[in-house]
């Protein structure tokens, strides 16, 4: 039924990649940095990390639920004590997995094993060596990073790269297409950078505006085209016009297909952070949706969230779109960031 669903919502239309229904796992906030824009505030202190056991029934649920893809993020993934047991899993019961990673920890004997249960690591870069080492607040952190690339490279492992785009480094996205592809990455995936977590505290002045998001938007439209045959260029920006014409691209309850009745048909993303919260949609998502926690679940779980918070929910929706398609002022828009604003204030 989930693919007669999903053939039919493509024909409507283009739709973001709809063969990856994403849980995006972030099993700790620790970090082995404690980067200018983290939007997570992870740092080396932090302790909590995700309970496997409990981890793995969730996803074993969610797997039967529709969900196909585990994107791990973090803190920094390979500072998860379990996740070797967690990816094994995964992989045995079907997921595509996927990874975020500052790739400064990949020298290991431990992290090869894991590298083998992962099909994809994007790597992050914040730019040229001193400008990656300003951001990451380390010197030396590109050199490292570097490492770990030379690491997959060696596996033959799949990578790709991903960047925050600021005002101090969107000049340096050409450099950043042709870096990417002369390392033989597969993908870069262009991020702008939001004011949330320590962004909000240390980089205020770096706030993105419309001339900076149009900027990014041409830049990586060139980039697109100028690599096409050598990796994708993935860019979190959309053309109001694009959203007002196929609001399906961002929104489920836009899509012509009839029946919700899973969770993942409504939403291509889940969210679980290190203490089991589980959200929709993107990182900070607005607590009163909420849709449970991982260490506390039963298997009637998402279907009483659809019961009981996707009404309201379809209202932010609709409410962010509104905005959106009626501000003839700003052109290119970042509809995650819109709608966490969104659901938060509502
Ligand atoms: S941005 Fe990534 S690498 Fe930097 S502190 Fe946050 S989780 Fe760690």
């Amino acid at each position: 039924m989930a693919t007669e669903l999903i053939t039919h919502c493509e024909s409507v239309g283009p739709t973001v990649p709809d063969r990856f229904r994403s849980i995006q796992l972030h099993p700790t906030r620790r970090c082995n940095l404690a980067c200018l824009h983290c939007y997570s505030y992870s740092a080396p202190h932090h302790r909590d990390m995700l309970d496997v056991e409990a981890t793995k029934k969730f996803l074993a649920y969610a797997f039967e639920e529709g969900f196909n893809n585990i994107a791990i993020s973090g803190g920094e993934p390979f500072l998860y004590s379990d996740l070797e047991e967690l990816l094994r899993f995964a992989k045995e019961i079907g997921y595509q997995t996927t990874m975020a990673s500052n790739g400064m920890l990949l020298k290991t004997e431990r992290a090869k094993r894991i590298l083998a249960f992962v099909d994809l690591i994007a790597i992050s870069i914040d730019g040229p060596p001193p400008l990656h080492d300003h951001i990451r607040a380390q010197k030396g952190a590109f050199e490292k990073m570097m490492e770990g690339v030379k690491v997959l490279q060696q596996h033959q492992k799949p990578f790709g790269f991903i960047h925050t785009v600021t005002p101090q480094s969107w000049e340096s996205l050409l450099w950043l297409g042709e870096f990417a592809e002369q390392n033989g990455a597969k993908l870069l995936q262009l991020h702008p950078l939001e004011m949330h977590g320590r962004a909000s505290e240390t980089l205020t002045s770096l706030a993105m505006d419309d001339t900076l998001a149009h900027q990014m938007y041409i830049l990586a439209h060139y980039l697109r085209s100028k690599y096409a045959d050598s990796m994708i260029v993935q860019i979190d920006l959309l053309h109001r016009e694009y959203i007002r014409t196929f609001p399906q691209v961002v929104s489920a309850f836009s899509r012509q297909c009839a029946a919700n009745n899973h969770l993942s048909d409504l939403f291509d993303t889940i969210i679980v952070d290190e203490t089991g919260k589980i959200t929709p949609v993107a990182y900070g998502f607005g607590d009163q949706f909420s849709i449970g926690n991982i260490h506390r679940f039963d298997y009637q779980l998402f279907e009483r969230f659809i019961q009981e918070k996707v009404p309201s929910l379809k209202k932010v929706f609709e409410k962010t779109l509104d905005k959106i398609i009626n501000n003839f002022e700003t052109d290119i828009v970042n509809w995650n960031e819109l709608i966490v604003q969104e659901s938060i204030a509502a």
